[in-house]
């Protein structure tokens, strides 16, 4: 019947809001900001930096190496790189950015950079409420802004974030593994060798009390 899909929809519309005097689950609205509605696990919004620790700075996982800037689609991230190293999680002296904004009226939140990370440092926040009247300098995110804990990052994202600690730790146990082989390779050989020199040392000395003992029969 023609017109039927709308009154089929008006007629839902109606029974929702009659229900909604009489049952709470039928209110589809909140009064915001008041009343919040709880944010679904994968809500995202704008990119934030994932710190470790407690110094925002020191523990940033970023390591400076621009990928995410060169695939960001609209262009909208600006990084510059330290002339230092600083250590990464496993020790690893890294580069780290002195300079990381973004340009979030630009960002179409499409989440590329996540995506493209190799070192789990740049993530999709949830935080929406950002405007300002400042509409250019105000919305250009720098590292400080953009520098959130890893427990913040538990906090949104529960799932992703255990299992991204997982992998962390996963390599951070095969990079302890192989230096403790290195070690044990490196003190193993050393043993070798001088257990090698201390034989040469002993053939050395025998030979030259040998060569003594003749000269005094002689
Ligand atoms: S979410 Fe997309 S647009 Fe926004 S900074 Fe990342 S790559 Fe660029
Ligand atoms: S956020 Fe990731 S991809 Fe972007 S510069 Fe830092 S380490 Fe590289």
């Amino acid at each position: 019947m023609l017109g039927e899909g709308i009154l089929k929809g008006l007629a839902e519309t109606a029974k929702n809001f009659a229900g909604s005097f009489v049952s709470e689950e039928r209110l589809t609205t909140v009064e915001y900001p008041e009343q919040r509605l709880p944010q679904i696990e994968n809500t995202r919004d704008f990119p934030f930096l994932v710190y470790d620790g407690d110094d925002a700075m020191a523990g940033l996982r970023c390591v400076s190496c621009q990928i995410c800037e060169k695939e960001c689609p609209p262009k909208c991230i600006y990084i510059t790189k330290s002339a230092d190293k600083k250590p990464d999680y496993v020790g690893k002296a890294q580069f780290y950015p002195t300079r990381f904004d973004i340009d979030v009226s630009v960002c179409m939140s499409c989440q590329i950079c996540v995506e493209v990370c190799p070192f789990e440092a740049i993530k999709m926040d949830t935080e929406f409420e950002l405007s300002t009247e400042d509409r250019f300098g105000g919305l250009i995110l720098d590292r400080h802004k953009l520098a959130k804990s890893n427990e913040y990052y538990h906090q949104i994202h529960p799932t992703e974030a255990a299992e991204v600690d997982a992998r962390l730790a996963e390599e951070k146990a095969k990079v302890e593994a192989k230096a403790k082989a290195a070690a044990e390779a490196a003190a193993a050989k050393a043993a070798a060798d001088a257990a090698a020199k201390g034989t040469a040392d002993a053939t050395a000395k025998a030979a030259e009390s040998a060569a003594k003992s003749a000269e005094g029969q002689a």
